[in-house]
């Protein structure tokens, strides 16, 4: 199975960076994208919308500060998890990043661990079915990293759209989603599908759970959810 698409867009200029952030975010099972400029980044994030941005400080074109500014009056863009990378020192830098909506900052030169770290506190905070950590309920465990499922420790096949529904159930235990917000949520806001695919998929991913598929409740008129009661 493809490896679950969480994608982070990495913003610098120094191409040394860029290929130690590429190698730390691949290591941690996620896909990395870069460029070079806001302009880049801001025609990029249009394109396709990432899990979160690494955000330099000084770019060619303007500042880091500047694009995170424009990032979070955009409604679409408001909750996207920013860790902006600043200079060693630059204590005001952070605060104005903070003040303008960073989520986290990181200061270069940075250990690929303590970013590792950072990143996946972030994500766990903001959307936990990217944070690459393992996922359970009841007999069901989640491994984003290996994309492997099991239920009471056997192994099941999965397909990978359901793989995406669970682990971002998973993510949300006793949480009510209607179709739609399982749209947006799992299949992406740009991506055209009829609400009755969800239910197909919620169908099959039962099927796969076997024994566990109680996990997954349907809420009459609502939409869906996971629990274990
Ligand atoms: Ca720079």
């Amino acid at each position: 199975m493809a490896a679950v698409n969480t994608s982070i867009l990495i913003v610098e200029d120094e191409p040394s960076i860029v290929q130690l952030l590429t190698f730390t975010l691949k290591e941690g099972g996620w896909n990395a994208l870069s460029v070079s400029s806001a302009e880049e980044a801001w025609e990029s994030i249009q394109r396709r919308m990432p899990q979160l941005l690494l955000l330099d400080w000084m770019l060619p074109d303007q500042t880091g500060l500047r694009l995170l500014s424009r990032i979070r009056s955009d409604r679409m863009l408001q909750e996207l998890p920013v860790i902006m990378l600043t200079a060693k020192g630059m204590e005001e830098d952070k605060i104005a990043g903070l003040d303008t909506g960073a989520d986290d900052y990181i200061t270069k030169p940075f250990s690929p661990r303590e970013l590792t770290s950072r990143i996946k506190a972030l994500l766990r905070r903001k959307s936990p079915e990217h944070a690459q950590s393992t996922l359970t309920c009841g007999p069901v465990v989640l491994d984003p990293v290996s994309c492997a499922t099991s239920v009471n420790g056997e192994k099941i096949d999965i397909g990978h759209a359901e793989f995406k529904l669970l682990k971002f159930l998973l993510a949300h235990p006793a949480r009510v989603f209607s179709r739609g917000q399982l749209l947006d949520k799992v299949w992406g806001t740009h991506v055209v599908i009829e609400e009755r695919t969800v239910d197909v998929h919620v169908l099959r991913l039962r099927k796969a759970l076997g024994e566990a598929a109680g996990l997954i409740k349907t809420v009459r008129s609502v939409g869906y959810m996971l629990s274990e009661k």
